[in-house]
């Protein structure tokens, strides 16, 4: 049956598979809720969104997604406050992320109206997927590629989006040892690296598989000329305390603006432990600081974990190992601290609660 929620047309899955979930034990990714939303990008409009359930879609071998690539995506959150509401955390934010990345790949931005009706639609449908505050979160993966299908390599005319969502447990990673990447670039400036487009992730994986063999979790990228200094860690920011201040690299086009950066960034600046250094880190600044003992924190920042500790970092043959996070550590609070934010335990300063009425 078709009814119509903010415009958006809803066709409800005949059977939940809800029950086939186990809340408590939620792995990254595996099960994805009912129900998808749809828009076409056709005659140069975005047009026709609607909530129908989560399907295969049927596609021709042709589309030009798949050989030129013209994939983007996007990664937020939906939480569940502990009095119950559903709150979307900062989607104007990725939405504007999401159109800085469709630009960069001549693809058409979508339009905030029809985004964020799309998510109400997709949370009044799905609102029980989201997990319990201490169980976890609902992931929310917007995807857009060309549909287009022919062989010519050009631009597109016609594009998908399609947002699907996935329960997740709470992410806890295990600190990381980090490998030094000296000869692989994940981008260079000029390049995609500040988009979310699907190569920039296909060309990792083979430095990353490297870095695994060699007995790595994850890859501290360099910068693509000197390979001096740092951009990013495997597919997060990065964040150090040295010397009493809070560091992390200033954005270029060659590494991708986190909203979980900006978030802790500004929680950082308020909280006023540390000062905030956004600038160049030469590597060989983190090798001096852990001579001297200034080195006290490294972490990773992103949606799915906030943040990720980094145990170890390989540089020039040495493992220099960094002082595992205690209580009192800044990433450890932050995360806190922005989690409550979330959870509406305390005042949301910020307006990035997206709260949606289901
Ligand atoms: C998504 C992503 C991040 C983190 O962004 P958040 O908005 O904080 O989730 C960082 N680096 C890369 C390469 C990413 O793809």
């Amino acid at each position: 049956m078709a009814t119509v929620t903010s415009s958006i047309a809803v066709e409800r899955a005949k059977e939940s598979r809800i029950s086939e979930v186990d809340f408590k034990n939620l792995e990254f990714g595996n099960h994805l809720a009912d129900h998808m939303l749809v828009v076409d990008y056709e005659d140069g409009q975005w047009q026709n969104p609607r909530v129908v359930p989560f399907a295969d879609i049927l596609v021709s071998p042709a589309i030009l997604s798949l050989h030129y690539g013209q994939s983007v995506f996007e990664g937020m959150k939906a939480f569940r406050t502990r009095s119950g509401d559903v709150n979307i955390f900062r989607p104007q934010k990725h939405l504007a992320r999401l159109n800085r990345s469709l630009d960069r790949m001549v693809m058409p931005a979508i339009p905030e109206d029809i985004f964020l009706a799309g998510l109400q639609a997709l949370m009044e449908v799905d609102h029980n997927w989201i997990p319990d505050p201490d169980d976890g979160t609902l992931y929310i993966r917007p995807l857009v590629f060309a549909t287009e299908a022919r062989l010519g390599v050009k631009v597109s005319s016609t594009y998908k989006l399609i947002i699907m969502t996935s329960p997740v447990g709470p992410y806890q990673s295990k600190p990381y040892r980090l490998k030094v990447e000296n000869h692989f670039v994940r981008t260079a400036e000029g390049g995609t690296g500040f988009a979310k487009c699907a190569g920039n992730y296909g060309g990792a994986f083979y430095p990353t598989q490297i870095a695994r063999q060699e007995g790595f979790d994850q890859i501290l990228w360099t910068d693509h000329k000197e390979h001096k200094y740092i951009d990013e860690v495997g597919m997060m920011n990065v964040m150090f305390v040295i010397g009493g201040k809070l560091i992390t690299p200033k954005l270029t086009s060659a590494i991708l603006e986190g909203v979980t950066r900006d978030s802790i960034l500004t929680l950082a600046r308020d909280m006023g432990i540390y000062p905030v250094e956004e600038r160049r880190i030469n590597i060989d600044e983190v090798k001096e600081a852990f001579t001297k003992g200034t080195l006290t924190e490294a972490f990773g920042t992103g949606t799915a974990a906030v943040v990720a500790p980094i145990a170890v970092i390989h540089i020039d043959g040495v493992d220099y190992q960094i002082p595992a996070a205690g209580p009192t550590s800044f990433q450890l609070q932050v995360k806190e601290k922005l989690n409550n934010m979330r959870l509406g335990l305390e005042p949301d300063r910020y307006g990035w609660n997206y709260i949606v009425k289901v």
